[in-house]
C-alpha cells in the first residue's frame, strides 16, 4: 500500500458505507491497483489546510462534495475550461505538483447520455438549475446541443443558469418558470431531471410533469442515484421512452476521476454493480 504518493481522497460527509468510496475502491481492487480512496469530512473553515495537506502528503487528487465545490476553487492552482464556466469543482487532480480543479459531474452525465444518443443538434428540456444542472447544461451545450430549455421553480436561479448558458455556449437557451404541471414541447429529444426530487428518503415525490406529453422517441434521464429506479424512470419507461438512471452519471464521473488520477480506464460495470448492491440493501 503506497500511502505517500498514491492516495486519493474524498472530502465528503462521514458515513459508514459511503457509496462513492465503495464504488471507487471496488474499481481499484478489480484492477489490482494498490491505491486507496478515503473519505474525510472537511468544513469550509479547514478547506485550505486540507488541500495544502493533501498536496504535502502526495495525494494524486480528491473529490469534493457540497458545500465545498465552490469554496475549494480559491485553494487550487487552476481550473479546467468547463469547471471555469460551471464555477464549481468536484474533482481535483495533481499536475506539476499543483492541484487543478475539474468538474466531472457534467462529463459523467454526458458519457452516459452518449451511450444512448449523440446530443449534437438535439433539443433538451432540463428540470432544475442547481449545481448538477449547471454541470449538465454546460457540458451538453458544449457538446453541441441545438437548444436547451431550463425549467426551474425559482426564477433567480433559473434565469442565472439560462444567462450563463447563453453567454458561454453556442446553444439556444430558454427559461421557463416551473409553477404548474409542465408539458414537454413536441419535438424535444432529451428530458433531464436535475432537481433533487425523488432522492431518498422522499422516494414517492414526483415532478410536476404531464406524463402524457412524453413520447416514446424521447430519452428521459434522471440524476437521482438513490434510489436509481425513481418514479420518473418508471413512468417514462411505461411511456416507452429510453431511460437513463442516476447511477450512469455517478459511475461515469468516477471512471473519469480514476482516469485523471491513475491513468487507468476503470471498468464501469464493476463500479455500477457495487452501487446497485449498496442501494438495494
Ligand atoms: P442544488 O441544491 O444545487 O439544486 C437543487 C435543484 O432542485 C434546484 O434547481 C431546486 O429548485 C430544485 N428543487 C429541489 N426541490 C424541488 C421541488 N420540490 N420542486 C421543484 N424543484 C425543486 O442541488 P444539486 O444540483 O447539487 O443536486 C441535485 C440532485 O442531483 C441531488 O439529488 C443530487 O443527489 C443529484 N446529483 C447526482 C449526481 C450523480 O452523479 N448522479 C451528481 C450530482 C448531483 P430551486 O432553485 O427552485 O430551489
Amino acid at each position: 500500500m503506497n500511502f505517500l504518493s498514491q492516495l486519493t481522497g474524498c472530502f465528503a460527509q462521514p458515513c459508514a458505507e459511503n457509496p462513492t468510496v465503495a464504488m471507487v475502491e471496488a474499481a481499484y481492487q478489480h484492477h489490482g491497483l494498490d491505491w486507496r480512496y478515503i473519505n474525510c469530512e472537511v468544513g469550509p473553515d479547514k478547506l485550505g489546510d486540507a488541500v495544502r495537506g493533501a498536496l504535502a502528503m502526495g495525494w494524486a487528487g480528491f473529490n469534493c462534495s457540497l458545500p465545498n465545490k465552490v469554496e475549494v476553487i480559491q485553494y487550487l492552482a487552476g481550473l479546467s475550461e468547463s469547471a471555469k464556466i460551471i464555477g464549481a469543482v468536484n474533482c481535483a487532480v495533481r499536475r506539476d505538483d499543483q492541484f487543478i480543479g475539474e468538474n466531472t459531474d457534467g462529463k459523467g452525465f454526458l458519457e452516459s447520455l452518449r451511450e444512448q444518443v449523440d446530443p449534437a443538434g438535439k433539443s433538451l428540456v432540463m428540470f432544475g438549475a442547481g449545481g448538477a444542472a449547471r454541470a449538465i447544461g454546460v457540458e451538453t451545450a458544449l457538446a453541441g446541443l441545438a437548444k436547451i430549455t431550463v425549467v426551474n421553480r425559482s426564477t433567480g436561479r433559473g434565469q442565472e443558469l439560462a444567462t450563463l448558458l447563453r453567454e458561454k455556449t453556442p446553444a439556444e437557451v430558454d427559461f421557463v418558470q416551473w409553477d404548474s404541471e409542465y408539458n414537454i414541447p413536441a419535438g424535444t429529444n432529451i428530458v433531464v431531471n436535475s432537481t433533487s426530487i425523488g432522492l431518498f428518503p422522499d422516494v414517492d415525490a414526483r415532478l410536476a410533469l404531464n406524463m402524457d406529453s412524453l413520447t416514446p422517441d424521447m430519452l428521459v434521464a434522471d440524476v437521482i442515484p438513490n434510489p436509481p429506479r425513481t418514479n420518473l424512470v418508471r413512468d417514462a419507461e411505461a411511456k416507452g421512452c429510453t431511460v437513463i438512471d442516476g447511477l450512469g452519471m455517478l459511475v461515469n464521473q468516477g471512471v473519469i476521476g480514476i482516469k485523471y488520477w491513475t491513468g487507468l480506464d476503470a471498468d464501469p460495470t464493476v463500479m455500477r454493480a457495487k452501487l446497485e448492491e449498496i442501494f438495494a440493501g
